[in-house]
């Protein structure tokens, strides 16, 4: 198997039919991003920066996180990168850093609300990310976005960080897009009103699937309720990449689904622009891409969304997919 996909790493991803949607890659460390180079990747469609924040003593400064930035900007050789800003708190936690003990570390003191609370420690990584924008087609991705406010408070912190680069004499692309995860059911819900905020969205599924059933992602024992065919999982998709596609920005997926040969249909029906995932999964999710048409697919998905339970959905999934094998 794995020669017949070496075989397929130049090749364009695209149905029989002529649908295009870039393949990319979900890394956190440098490593991955060299799996992810040979198996030709189209860009990085979610870089977890908490690698260079977690098992040190003191935070990251600009100048390390612009050269880590910078460097894989440039690997990727003009192909995009989309970094996304600090996603700590919830099962993520810092030596150096007291984040509180909660209840509910899942909703609480988390990613986008720590660095809006701490701003200098969100500037400093939005200098870096943007002094790095000079070396390759950067993005800005700011996760477990809730509300309107949110994107902007975090929009005027990148303003300011923008303006203190220019007096200091450093390059950036000004042009640099800013998008934000769909991860929360509040996002979703709202998503005609932030697409108007921002350049893109990635619907975060392994977030989404864990907040739209209130099933903690981490804990075995509800694990058989943790369900991404969920009728209601489905909606949230579909109310999410109409209202992208309504307001005519970029529209990707980064979770865990992106790279779910089973949901491939689901994102073809969808029209979606890009699929981020672990890069082991680019070169058999390409392989599927290659056989199936966007018009079967929306036919499947047309059906699927008929289906009153999980159980029929993928009943209908696994008989589509062997009917390709
Ligand atoms: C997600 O929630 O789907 C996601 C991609 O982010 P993470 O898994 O890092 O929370
Ligand atoms: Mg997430």
């Amino acid at each position: 198997a794995s020669q017949r996909l070496k075989g397929i790493v130049s090749f364009q991803p695209v149905t029989q039919d002529g649908k295009e949607i870039e393949l990319g890659a979900n890394i956190s460390s440098l490593k991955e991003l060299d799996i992810a180079l040979a198996s030709g990747t189209s860009g990085v469609g979610l870089f977890r920066t908490e690698f260079l924040y977690m098992d040190r003593s003191r935070l990251p400064m600009e100048e390390e996180q612009f050269e880590v930035y910078r460097s894989v900007a440039e690997k990727l050789a003009g192909r995009p990168l989309i970094i996304r800003t600090l996603d700590i708190g919830g099962d993520k936690q810092l030596d150096y850093f007291e984040l509180p003990e909660e209840e509910n570390p899942f909703l609480g003191y988390r990613a986008i609300r720590i660095c809006l609370d701490k701003p200098e420690l969100f500037k400093t990584q939005l200098r870096a990310i943007l002094r790095a924008s000079a070396f390759g087609k950067v993005k800005i991705m700011y996760p477990l976005i809730s509300s309107v406010e949110e994107v902007q408070t975090a929009n005027s912190l990148l303003s300011d960080a923008k303006r203190e680069l220019v007096e200091e004499g450093h390059a950036y692309d000004g042009d640099i897009e800013v998008g934000i995860m769909i991860e929360l059911p509040a996002a979703v819900m709202i998503a005609d009103l932030l697409a108007k905020e921002v350049d893109f969205f990635s619907i975060g599924t392994n977030d989404l699937v864990q907040f739209t059933l209130a099933v903690d992602r981490m804990n075995d024992q509800i694990s058989h309720l943790y369900e991404p065919y969920h009728p209601a999982v489905l909606r949230m998709l579909k109310f999410t990449v109409e209202a992208a596609k309504q307001a005519g920005i970029h529209i990707g997926v980064c979770g865990e689904m992106a790279g779910d040969l089973k949901a491939l249909p689901i994102w073809l029906a969808l029209d979606v622009d890009e699929l981020s995932m672990s890069p082991h999964a680019i070169l058999p999710i390409k392989e599927r891409l290659l056989s199936l048409t966007q018009q079967d697919s929306r036919s499947l998905f047309s059906e699927i969304l008929t289906c009153r339970t999980s159980r029929s959905i993928h009943e209908m999934l696994a008989s589509f997919q062997s009917m390709q094998q």
